[in-house]
């Protein structure tokens, strides 16, 4: 062969011998091969396992697809380029063949209250905002709106509100509406929402499942009963994880039991310290036993490990007292994101809750002096030490 032949030949698609890599590595290939034009028919006709295209399937995200799916006890799952297309992915696929209303949980994800407003509205998908704790006015909305799906978190953020999910899948059922739970906050090695009646689960795998700050991307898990059929929905839709991140979300996961245990563990602590801190005025905890929702939490979660996420009421601040606290945080990270091995704050009245009008967040409890925090995995001692120095000064 000459070199201009060479160099687009030589080197590539030579069969492995009978090694297998100890970790699934990064297939950045497009499209596939077969030995001959019949087999890769069959795949086509998925009448053989195997990838032929890189939008369909791709063996390093179908090992993190199979990862997270095994975890959720689901019964598929399907990678996405970030937690919010994973979220359009689960509501697109959920209202195929149900009626196109979605009753929504009034405290989410503001990307994800954008994504109904702002995207869905105006194609024709109308939302209606509902407190998720409350099962009686969510019973009402299933009869008065007839919702073909529920969208809600684990978790809520930044007051970490907990719905029952047991409860809502029951009442979604009898109306034929499809639950889908953002599960971010709660990691699959707390909150499983199929085992619970939920439809989907959905991650930002941005957050826990990769837990370095290094990664953006989603997945989608469903249930038996959706999947593997809507799987045809995210080949035409394209907005896949690509493999490099698969491969990062991969690796992530596996120390994500010891980076929650850890996590869970310093939140629990954490909030103990800032509850007694003459300068806090309101901690909101998930291990506080006066939670509104501390019955739904003791039913759902295993104790002791009921997040990594809280949030504290600064007495008498306003912004200005916040930033200052926060400027003086030495170890701290202040970043929007969470779930990252590295502690972190947000000031939710600037970040997530910034589209809010003010009279909104007030309604929603969403003060001006509220501090978010992602608890890290470094040692206690140094991050109460930090948020003392900070709060002393
Ligand atoms: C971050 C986040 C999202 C969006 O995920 P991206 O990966 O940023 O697209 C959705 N839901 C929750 C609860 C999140 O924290």
């Amino acid at each position: 062969m000459k070199p201009e032949t060479q160099v687009v030949h030589a080197g590539d698609r030579n069969k492995p011998g009978t090694y297998t890599p100890v970790t699934v590595p990064i297939f950045a290939a497009a499209s596939y091969t077969y030995d001959t034009m019949e087999e890769l028919d069959r795949v086509f006709a998925g009448e053989q396992a195997g990838p032929s295209y890189a939008r369909h399937d791709n063996p390093t995200t179908l090992a993190f697809e199979d990862l997270v799916n095994t975890l959720e006890n689901g019964g598929g799952a399907i990678g996405c380029a970030s937690g919010m297309s994973a979220l359009h992915l689960a509501i697109v696929a959920a209202l195929m063949d149900r009626r196109r209303h979605v009753i929504v949980a009034s405290a989410i994800y503001g990307a994800t209250s954008n994504l109904l407003n702002n995207v869905l509205d105006p194609l024709g998908i109308p939302s209606t905002p509902i407190d998720i704790t409350d099962l009686a006015a969510i019973e009402a909305a299933c009869e008065r709106d007839k919702p073909g799906a529920i969208v809600m978190e684990t978790i809520s953020n930044p007051l970490l509100r907990v719905g029952a999910i047991d409860e809502i899948a029951k009442i979604a059922r009898k109306h034929n509406a499809a639950v889908i739970v953002d599960n971010t906050f709660a990691t699959p090695l707390l909150v499983r929402p199929i085992e619970l009646g939920a439809h989907y689960s959905v991650h930002s795998a941005t957050k826990y499942l990769s837990g370095h700050g290094d990664v953006l991307a989603g997945i989608v898990i469903s249930n038996t009963d959706e999947f593997p059929q809507r799987k045809s929905i995210s080949k035409t839709i394209g907005g896949i994880i690509g493999p490099f991140e698969a491969y990062l979300a991969m690796r992530g996961v596996k120390t994500l039991a010891l980076r929650v245990e850890r996590q869970c563990a310093n939140a629990a602590k954490l909030a103990d310290w800032l509850v007694k801190h003459p300068r806090v005025d309101r901690v909101h905890s998930t291990y506080d036993p006066a939670h509104p929702d501390a019955a739904t939490i003791a039913r759902l979660f295993p104790k002791g490990r009921q997040g990594a996420i809280l949030s504290f009421e600064l007495k008498g601040a306003k912004q200005p007292e916040v930033f200052e606290f926060m400027d003086r945080l030495k170890m701290i990270v202040r970043a929007t994101s969470l779930g990252d091995v590295h502690t972190m704050t947000l000031y939710p009245a600037m970040s997530s809750h910034r589209d809010v009008a003010p009279k909104q967040r007030e309604r929603l409890g969403i003060k001006d002096n509220l501090i978010r925090i992602s608890a890290g995995i470094e040692a206690i001692e140094d991050i109460v030490a930090d948020f003392e120095q900070a709060l002393a000064g």
